[in-house]
């Protein structure tokens, strides 16, 4: 799975600092280190399992979790499991984490997540089954070789052994200012992990963002449901950096969002093929025409950004993506009003300060694309760069004939 996962991240244009497996060697020492901290705080205990265990979710369930006896994600009926564990001290942290979230709301976003754990937890906390006997694979438990760590107690300590823990100098990454999971793995990261965290005596971390899922055509995506999608066949011949384009710029990030084949479509050639690849290309036509294709120090020129940099520390990439859009349409209209094609028949010096405000617009809508659309702004900084237009990068976002493929693929 981790070369698909490599792969996949790769074509998605994601870029990352480190691709943990929990078999890396530095994680296991970081996990066995972690555990002794949370026996020695005498929050261990030997116990007796029994109950149900889904292998989709890697979960214990509790009877209230199961609908008609089934895993609500899976659709399965989990195994029923009996055997020797040892127990983590979950329920002692109970109030603990109530009044962390109470006193931190940032700790918990967006707001419908914090009100679902915080109602998971006021429901009661049953201590954790965090170790199994029965599974052959696995970090050993320390001191017992017929027991492993159970896997999310490994796998949640990922964010620990990149930081360098337990090494000295891992307290200047830790605490993560922020964490983005799914939705389906709040439970394990706003009420596992910081009471893990708060036995071992480390810092929790400042924000936990549990975002959406969406759904394609009206249709909930889940593998089990045999309906999955490869999101990167997804952006089939409309590129990459427009699927992420649509799917960054249609939804708060957060909640649940519809993918629909129609919507993106029509959103590609209004948003990206008309605004933004023809302003490229008319910008990149003109200098080449009207100024021999070079041009000279740019004057300073910078739109305020600060509407952009607010969204985006609020996570409201949408928004941020809005802001950059203003600045494309405003571009494109200032062109309009300018009409640079006249001034080349009378004024040539205003015709010079329109353009080089178009190229300085672009070089900074590059800059503010870079973390939305790497491929893309990487081709309008290299259009304009070293004082002289490269043609040769090619038009963006090119009108397709093809209709978008449609790969929804029942597997
Ligand atoms: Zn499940």
């Amino acid at each position: 799975m981790s070369d698909q996962w490599e792969s996949t991240w790769k074509k998605a244009g994601v870029s990352y600092d480190r691709f943990i497996r929990t078999t890396d060697a530095d994680h296991i020492k970081a996990v066995i280190e972690f555990t002794k901290r949370v026996q020695a705080a005498g929050d261990i205990y030997e116990g007796e399992y029994e109950g149900w265990y889904c292998v989709g979710c890697e979960e214990f369930k509790r009877e209230d979790e199961l609908v008609d006896g089934l895993c609500p994600m899976h659709q399965k009926k989990p195994e029923h499991i009996k055997e020797k564990n040892y127990f983590f001290k979950l329920s002692r942290y109970q109030q603990a984490l109530l009044d962390h979230i109470q006193a931190h709301p940032e700790f918990i976003q967006p707001e419908s997540r914090r009100n679902e754990v915080v109602a998971f937890i006021e429901r009661g906390l049953h201590d954790l089954s965090v170790s199994r006997s029965t599974q052959k694979w696995g970090i050993p438990w320390p001191g017992d070789k017929n027991q492993v760590i159970y896997v999310w107690f490994d796998a949640l300590l990922n964010y620990l052994t990149v930081a360098g823990f337990p090494q000295g100098g891992y307290e200047n990454t830790w605490p993560a200012d922020l964490q983005i999971v799914g939705k389906d793995i709040t439970k394990f990261h706003c009420i596992y992990w910081p009471a893990m965290l708060m036995s071992a005596g480390l810092s929790l971390p400042k924000t936990v963002f549990g975002h959406g899922f969406f759904t394609i055509d009206g249709q909930k995506i889940s593998k089990s449901l045999g309906n999955a999608v490869d999101p990167v066949e997804l952006a089939g011949n409309y590129g990459i950096d427009a699927l992420r384009y649509f799917l960054l710029s249609e939804f708060g990030f957060g909640s649940d969002g519809e993918f629909s084949h129609q919507r993106f479509e029509s959103v590609y050639n209004a948003d990206l093929a008309n605004d933004l690849g023809n302003l490229v290309q008319r910008v990149q036509v003109m200098v080449g025409r009207y100024l021999d294709g070079s041009y000279g120090n740019l004057p300073p020129h910078s739109h305020d950004t600060s509407p952009y940099q607010e969204a985006m520390q609020n996570l409201r990439l949408d928004k941020a993506l809005a802001e950059v859009w203003l600045l494309i349409r405003g571009l494109n209209q200032f062109l309009e009003e300018e009409k640079p094609w006249e001034l080349a028949k009378h004024d040539k010096e205003h015709l010079s300060e329109v353009l080089y405000h178009a190229i300085t617009d672009l070089n900074q809508i590059a800059t503010l694309l870079m973390p939305f659309m790497p491929e893309t702004a990487h081709k309008i900084a290299a259009t304009f760069a070293n004082d002289t237009v490269h043609p040769e990068v090619g038009l963006l976002f090119p009108k397709s004939d093809q209709p978008l493929e449609r790969t929804i693929k029942i597997a």
